[in-house]
């Protein structure tokens, strides 16, 4: 299954990681414009723990058996069968929260604006997951499928 991996023992706390999730996510995906501009503030759906000297961000692990999926009340999390992404629909979503109760790795995070929930998707859309193109000490490693 396609994930991204932290590396904790180069990963240095900047938090550009969450930064760039953040813009990869907004309207506009521009980064001025999404902090500055955009209504609706961009949340990133990667998090860093950050206890120095230990650092660890935390995102989806697309699980094979994804607990957040069977938890999910209303469909909005499925397991996609071509990719094996766990994707969420948005507009599905009742924000109960259940899924953020059952990820074992604390990895769905809460939109408050929204009273909704927001997940890794792996950058849907683009080439390559954008925390892992701009963290600036490659402690991300994308790993694409097949390869564990
Ligand atoms: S961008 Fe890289 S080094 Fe910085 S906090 Fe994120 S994972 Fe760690
Ligand atoms: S918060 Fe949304 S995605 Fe999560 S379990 Fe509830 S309906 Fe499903």
């Amino acid at each position: 299954m396609p994930k991204v991996v932290a590396k904790p023992e180069v990963c240095i706390g900047c938090h550009l990681c969450e930064i760039w999730c953040a813009v990869a996510h907004s309207r506009t995906r521009d980064i001025l414009k999404a902090f500055k501009y955009e209504k609706k503030k961009p949340v990133p759906r990667i998090v860093v723990d950050e206890n120095l000297p230990e650092c660890f961000a935390i995102q989806c692990r697309h699980c094979d058996e994804p607990n957040c999926v069977f938890a999910c009340i209303s469909g909005a999390l499925y397991k996609d069968t071509e990719t094996g992404k766990v994707l969420h629909d948005e507009s599905k979503c009742v924000g109960c929260l259940s899924c953020v109760m059952a990820c074992p790795y604390g990895s769905i995070v809460i939109d408050f604006e929204e009273k909704k929930i927001v997940k890794c998707d792996l950058c849907e859309g683009l080439e390559f997951p954008t925390c892992v193109k701009m963290c600036p000490n490659n402690a991300l490693v994308y790993i694409s499928g097949g390869e564990e």
